[in-house]
């Protein structure tokens, strides 16, 4: 199954992408998290989209679009993948669609951009093993420390309050408009990705199942 994760930051891509592969063994493809790295390491991709990431723009899809090809091109994509935050831009799902992976379906989760601010700003992460949380809806049992490994949980810069705001109106100028192009080619379906995220996994798995 190759699957797209629509929908805008803090809508809970990463969250039901890893329920999919906890559940399919379909590798999570977070362009997001690979750029990350990329900057933690100090490369020199890193070096380049770091600034542009801090500044909550997105990176060129010229930069984007071979880091793409490259990761699904590993033996792990073999059975499909759950992409989480690729495409982007409607050039982006040109160069995917032109590369000859078909896409089973995409999963556009709504949420109103009120709660997504609020969201976004309150989510802490584990550097050490990518757990989520959030400070109202799922907290740590220790403040600032993940329950799994102990690590110092800490706030993606992109996720301070000052930078959410921004992100959700790059959302809607550079990738909302993928949901027309996916509706267009019959491959869309809405969920509401308001509440429990076991529940919206629910609905998520109804969708793929017709
Ligand atoms: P994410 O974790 O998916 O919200 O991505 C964090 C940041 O990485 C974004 O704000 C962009 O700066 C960059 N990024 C991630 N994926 C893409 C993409 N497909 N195209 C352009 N920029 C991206």
């Amino acid at each position: 199954m190759r699957l797209i994760l629509l929908g805008p930051p803090g809508a809970g891509k990463g969250t039901q992408a890893k329920k999919l592969l906890a559940e399919f063994g379909i590798p999570q493809i977070s362009t997001g998290d690979m750029l990350r790295a990329a900057v933690a390491a100090g490369t020199e991709l890193g070096k380049k989209v770091g600034p542009i990431m801090a500044a909550s723009q997105l990176v060129p899809d010229e930069l984007i679009v071979p880091i793409f090809a490259e990761r699904v091109a590993k033996a792990d994509c073999a059975k499909g993948y759950v992409l989480d935050g690729f495409p982007r831009t409607i050039a982006q799902a040109l160069a995917l669609e032109n590369s000859g992976q078909r896409i089973d379906a995409v999963v556009s989760l709504e949420v109103p951009v009120d709660v997504l601010i609020e969201r976004q700003s309150g989510r802490w992460t584990c550097p050490k093993c990518g757990s989520i949380y959030h400070q109202k809806s799922s907290p740590p049992k220790q403040v600032g420390v993940c329950d799994r490994d102990g690590a110092a949980l800490s706030q993606r810069s992109d996720d301070k309050p000052e930078v959410a705001a921004k992100r959700q109106e790059v959302y809607r100028a550079e990738t909302a408009p993928l949901k027309e192009f996916y509706a267009q080619r019959g491959l869309l379906h809405v969920v509401d990705g308001l509440g429990e995220p076991d529940a919206i996994y629910m609905a998520i798995k109804k969708v793929l199942s017709r």
